[in-house]
């Protein structure tokens, strides 16, 4: 049954909290205040008991999926277990208490662990500083852009473009644009990867940066990474890394080893934050020495053996978040590095990638790689041989959610028709990827034999198939839209 809204619940005069009789009288608002400083209107909160509201939160969460509670494969995202321990090492007193403008004589201990968070990073990226200031990935890439500008300007010229596989993720164009700069798509070649021929011709001293996702979105390595580092470097072009995907690769390759100047990281990702719903993110930078100058402020600094915040940067780029950043989810990605060590963090990339394989190879006489080549820690296989039959990627989707997952990533990355992106990730048992690939494969044949099935599909959902246009276009944001909608 579906959930109510809490406003359809709410009866007048109902109350969730009882407060002690008060003996100061109250006032009249309108002897204080203006007249156009008066509410005319009833406020129209929902009016309810404790256990109603409570009732009704916790229904609510169990109509969501989470990784806690079932398998989530959403290629490309990483929605990977996150430990326990992360959260309660982040709510201790001293971090969740901490005033984001306490002074760093007073926060030595939370200054060195963002200060060891960075060192760690620059080891894991063969970087050689670190800012944690950007608040997501698509942050990061922006700040990461900005500091490259700021290198190019420096050396007389801001440049103009940005190169960008046809694989790559929504955020980078997004970004390019945001930072001034022209993104310039690059057709992969027929393996999947970047095409080095394509690469060369469209590299000259007008491109500022060339963005790429290593291994790519595809779930593939680029093979030629050297190859391409060294065309871009001739020009002076930058190597920006979207390291989203670094579950891959831990303790395996550094970014900064293959070339790369600027990496950014997503903490709520590879490292273990919850993630999705909008909750907060993390998207460290990692630069190579040249840019150190441009990082945005403030730069913690040890002199002395005490640690400080350093604004006095002429170069830096400036201000690019409140406070310090993400800090809750800076305790949680230190937990888990900390917890894992170097050993455990190479384990978790192998883990990664030996999961995706294992998925696949049992599930690859029923579904086709979009392009051919070892998958990394994802893999994307296209839904097209069920078109036949009048079966989408979508009803696939649709139609896992009756067995209790979350449908994978589709129709991403574009150049796959019919795309499943699907990323099992580290944190689940041989037994829950047979358990998935069984139920993958029964959807198969479902395609073939009942293929009105998965038309119908979802069966066991709180709702069944929602109309994904009006959802998109006509949102109910307020009290108001609710009203008339009711009507
Ligand atoms: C998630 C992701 C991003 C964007 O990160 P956000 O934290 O969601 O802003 C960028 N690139 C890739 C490949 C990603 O998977």
């Amino acid at each position: 049954m579906p959930e109510k809204l809490i406003f359809e619940i709410s009866k007048k005069g109902k109350a969730g909290a009882t407060l002690p009789h008060s003996e100061v009288p109250s006032l009249n608002p309108s002897d204080y205040l203006e007249e156009h400083l008066l509410r005319k209107n009833e406020i129209g909160l929902p009016e309810v008991s404790e256990v109603e509201a409570m009732r009704h939160f916790v229904n609510l969460s169990t109509k969501n999926h989470h990784v806690d509670k079932g398998f989530y494969p959403l290629g490309s995202c990483t929605m990977k277990y996150n430990p326990k321990i992360n959260e309660k090492i982040a709510m201790m007193d001293g971090f969740s208490g901490l005033h984001p403008l306490s002074p760093p004589d007073c926060s030595q201990g939370a200054l060195q662990i963002m200060r060891e968070l960075d060192q760690y990073l620059c080891e894991i990226g063969g970087m050689d500083a670190v800012t944690l200031q950007p608040a997501a990935g698509a942050h990061g890439e922006l700040t990461g852009l900005l500091i490259i500008r700021a290198h190019h300007i420096k050396n007389g010229n801001p440049r103009k473009k940005v190169l960008i596989p046809d694989s790559s993720h929504g955020t980078n164009p997004a970004s390019i644009n945001f930072a001034g700069y022209e993104p310039i798509q690059i057709q992969s070649g027929e393996g999947g990867l970047v095409d080095l021929a394509r690469l060369e011709t469209a590299l000259n001293p007008e491109v500022a940066a060339i963005m790429i996702t290593n291994p790519n979105t595809l779930g593939l390595f680029e093979k030629d990474i050297l190859k391409v580092s060294e065309l871009a470097h001739r020009y002076g072009v930058q190597m920006y890394m979207d390291g989203a995907n670094l579950n891959a690769c831990m303790g395996i390759v550094r970014p900064g080893d293959v070339g790369f100047d600027v990496v950014h990281f997503n903490l709520h990702k590879t490292f273990s934050t919850p993630h999705g719903g909008g909750g907060p993110g993390s998207g460290p930078v990692g630069v190579k020495a040249h840019l150190k100058p441009y990082l945005p402020l403030p730069v913690i600094e040890e002199k002395e053996g005490k640690l400080s915040l350093n604004y006095d940067r002429p170069e830096s780029i400036g201000k690019i978040q409140a406070f310090w950043g993400a800090f809750g989810v800076m305790v949680k990605a230190y937990t888990y590095i900390r917890m894992l060590g170097a050993e455990g963090l190479k384990k978790t990339s192998e883990d990664a990638v030996l999961n995706a394989n294992y998925l696949y190879a049992l599930i690859k006489e029923y579904y086709d790689l979009g392009y051919p080549g070892t998958p990394m820690h994802e893999f994307v296989v296209s839904g097209l041989r069920y078109r036949n039959k009048g079966v989408k990627t979508l009803d696939i989707a649709k139609r896992l959610l009756d067995f209790g997952y979350h449908a994978p990533t589709i129709y991403f990355p574009l150049i796959v028709s019919e795309a499943l992106m699907i990323e099992p990730t580290e944190t689940e048992s041989k037994d829950s990827i047979e358990d998935y690939a069984r139920v993958l494969i029964e959807i198969a044949r479902e395609a073939e034999t009942n293929p009105q099935k998965l038309h119908d599909a979802p069966f066991n959902t709180p709702v069944r198939r929602l109309d994904e246009r009006k959802a998109a276009t006509d949102l109910i944001l307020t009290w108001k839209d609710l009203k008339k909608n009711a009507k």
